[in-house]
This record gives structure tokens, C-alpha cells and sequence, in this order.
């Protein structure tokens, strides 16, 4: 019995490369959970695995995929059935461990999680680690005391999964979003969205040396780090809160002095997908089913097969990936 998968091997010489393959299913790792795959997504990660960079995959040869969707095909956990629809993203799945861009895949059942009836696999895949990760930024923003009340929420990186998802997200839950971006092109999608002003990346990307700037948002959801970070938490209002989720423009923020905490009293939020315990995964995956639009989560999603990937991870390592692409593994 074989499995269709993107393999992803490294030469003699380094190099590393990825194919289509099919692979004995005798080589699936140890796990109490087989899952037959319906689909996949593409995360920056995926990018960084499918070309051997950032030092994530251990071992070669290696089945990247951080996320999937699928159905139980064997499971000798209690928890689950055959037949049961479950979602996984996380716990390094598709990094140190084989992960879903394949037909097959096998994982402890304690990363997954039981889709909600509402969702089918295909919706479970266009929302991914970057839809999760933008409702946990979401919910970490209330618990701070953000309300559509409170004024302007700024989300950067806009345009990408987690910003596209940020921005629908806030949009439907009242909020009045300001979306940066450095694609002028997408601006009418970002409006349709729900972005009511969109702000160009150069506003907010130069390094400033001022400790504090106007105050303008009363919160914000980045995706991006780097100097443009710093620029949101100087400009963010009295009592505010950004959620930091994303380093797109690099991980150091030099420009940055802790004179917005401690005289606007400004909260900085880090936010983990990865590693998060299974009741508040299942929390925001119910919260994504009841607060996300789905007509705007479509006009996000453009959808490829297995073989699109090697292509697509290049383009997301340099910032050409509109919203969500799903990947149909069959
Ligand atoms: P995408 O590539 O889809 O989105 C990133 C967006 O950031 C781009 O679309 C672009 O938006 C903007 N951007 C890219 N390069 C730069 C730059 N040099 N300066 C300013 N803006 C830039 O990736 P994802 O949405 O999947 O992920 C976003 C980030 O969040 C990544 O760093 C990822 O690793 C991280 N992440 C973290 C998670 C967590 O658990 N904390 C989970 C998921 C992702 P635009 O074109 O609109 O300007």
C-alpha cells in the first residue's frame, strides 16, 4: 500500500529538493491516528521546509505540511473513529515531523482536533495555522479589554493569510480596521474584507527614532515584527494592546524602547499556535465557525494540488501569496 506525497530529500552535496512521490505507508511515522488527508494549506513555514531553510526539518527525507484536514482511517485512541472529520495544525507537524502534504497521514491524537460540525475540510484548510492564529490574536485582544468601542484596530501584513483572516475577522466582529500593506493592488480586496483604510507598508516600514508617535489605534494585530512592530507600538493609543504573530520583516526590533509601556501603559500580546493546549485550540476553532464569514473566507482562497507546492513556497517566502491557498492533496 502506497500514500501520494511531496517528499522533500537533501543531496550529498546539501542541496536540498522536493518531488511527488508515492510512499509505503509502512514508512508513516508512529502515531495513534491515521488520517486520510482531503486537504492542506500553505503557511510561511511551509516555504521555509519545502527549501530546507530556517533550520526546522531535522531528518531527510521529510513530508512537509504544518496543517491538515482530513478524515480517521484507523485510530487506536478512544477519542476518535473511523469516519470522525478532524483538523491538525501545530506541535511541529511538517517541521521535525511528517505532515500533510500527502494523502496519508499518521500523528498522536492528541493533536487533533474534532472539526466543528459547521466546517467542511476544504474551509478548515483555507482558515489553517494563519486563520487560527488570527482568532487566538483576536481573543487575546479582548481578554485585554479591546472592544469595537475602543477605536481603530490596525492589522499588518494585511494582505497575507493571518492579516486577510485578521482583517474579515475584526471587520465582522464590529471593529473598525486600518490594513497595511505594500501591494497597492490589493486594496480593493482588503476593502472587501472589511479594511475601511488602508495604509501604505511605507508609512509604517522606516525605523523612527522617537520614543512615542500620535496616537492613532487602539489596537493592533501584526504579522510582521521588525521596525514596522515598533511603529505600532508607538503610535498604539493610552491602554491599547497589539498581538505580536509574525516576523515576516525580520525578528529584531531595534528601533523599540519600553517608553510606550510604561507611559501609555501599552500591552505587547505574544501569540503561539504551535504549542497551544488543546481546550483554548478548540475554543477559537468554535469561535472561527461562529465568527468568520464564510463568503469572505472564499475570496480569500485559491486552490492547487500537490505538485503547485514547490513553486508556492517560494513565491510565500517572498511575499507573493494573495489570502489563503488550499491545497487539494488528491
Ligand atoms: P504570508 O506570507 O501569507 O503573509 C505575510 C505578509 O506580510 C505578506 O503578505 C506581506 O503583506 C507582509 N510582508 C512580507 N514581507 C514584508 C516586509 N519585508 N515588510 C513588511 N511587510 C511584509 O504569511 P502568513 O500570513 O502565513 O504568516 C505571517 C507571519 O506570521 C509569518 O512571519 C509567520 O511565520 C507568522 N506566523 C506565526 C504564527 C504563530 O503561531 N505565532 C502562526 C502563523 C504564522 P502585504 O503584501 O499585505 O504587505
Amino acid at each position: 500500500m502506497t500514500f501520494r506525497a511531496l517528499l522533500v530529500e537533501k543531496d550529498a552535496d546539501g542541496a536540498v529538493s522536493a518531488a511527488m512521490q508515492d510512499v509505503e505507508e509502512a514508512r508513516l511515522p508512529e502515531g495513534d491516528v491515521t488520517v486520510a488527508v482531503d486537504y492542506s494549506t500553505l503557511n510561511y513555514k511551509d516555504g521555509l521546509c519545502m527549501t530546507g531553510q530556517g533550520g526546522l526539518v531535522r531528518s531527510y527525507p521529510h513530508v512537509p505540511g504544518v496543517d491538515f484536514a482530513g478524515t480517521v482511517e484507523a485510530s487506536d485512541d478512544p477519542r476518535y473513529r473511523p469516519g470522525d472529520r478532524v483538523v491538525l495544525t501545530g506541535w511541529r507537524v511538517g517541521e521535525v515531523r511528517w505532515g500533510g502534504f500527502a494523502t496519508r497521514a499518521r500523528v498522536k491524537a492528541d493533536w487533533l482536533v474534532p472539526l466543528p460540525e459547521q466546517l467542511s475540510t476544504r474551509q478548515a484548510m483555507a482558515i489553517g495555522t494563519a486563520g487560527l492564529t488570527a482568532m487566538l490574536a483576536v481573543m487575546a485582544l479582548e481578554k485585554a479589554g479591546l472592544s469595537p468601542l475602543s477605536g481603530e484596530v490596525l492589522v499588518t501584513g494585511a494582505a497575507g493569510g493571518v492579516g486577510s483572516i485578521a482583517v474579515a475577522l475584526l471587520s465582522r466582529l464590529g471593529y473598525t480596521v486600518a490594513a497595511v500593506t505594500g501591494r497597492p493592488e490589493a486594496a480593493s480586496y482588503l476593502r472587501d474584507l472589511g479594511a475601511e483604510t488602508i495604509v501604505a507598508r511605507e508609512e509604517l516600514a522606516e525605523a523612527s527614532s522617537k520614543p512615542l508617535e500620535s496616537e492613532r489605534w487602539a489596537g493592533g494585530i501584526d504579522a510582521v515584527g521588525g521596525d514596522m512592530l515598533a511603529r505600532v507600538l508607538k503610535q498604539t493609543k493610552y491602554g491599547g494592546a497589539v498581538a505580536a504573530v509574525g516576523l515576516a520583516a525580520g525578528a529584531a526590533v531595534p528601533s523599540f524602547t519600553v517608553i510606550p509601556f510604561l507611559l501609555r501603559g501599552v500591552s505587547l500580546l505574544g501569540i503561539d499556535s504551535v504549542m497551544r493546549p488543546y481546550n483554548e485550540r478548540v475554543d477559537a476553532w468554535n469561535r472561527i465557525a461562529a465568527d468568520l464569514p464564510m463568503d469572505k473566507l472564499e475570496a480569500m482562497v485559491a486552490e492547487y494540488g500537490l505538485s503547485d507546492l514547490p513553486e508556492l513556497g517560494r513565491k510565500i517566502l517572498a511575499g507573493q501569496v494573495k489570502g489563503r491557498a488550499v491545497i487539494d492533496v488528491n
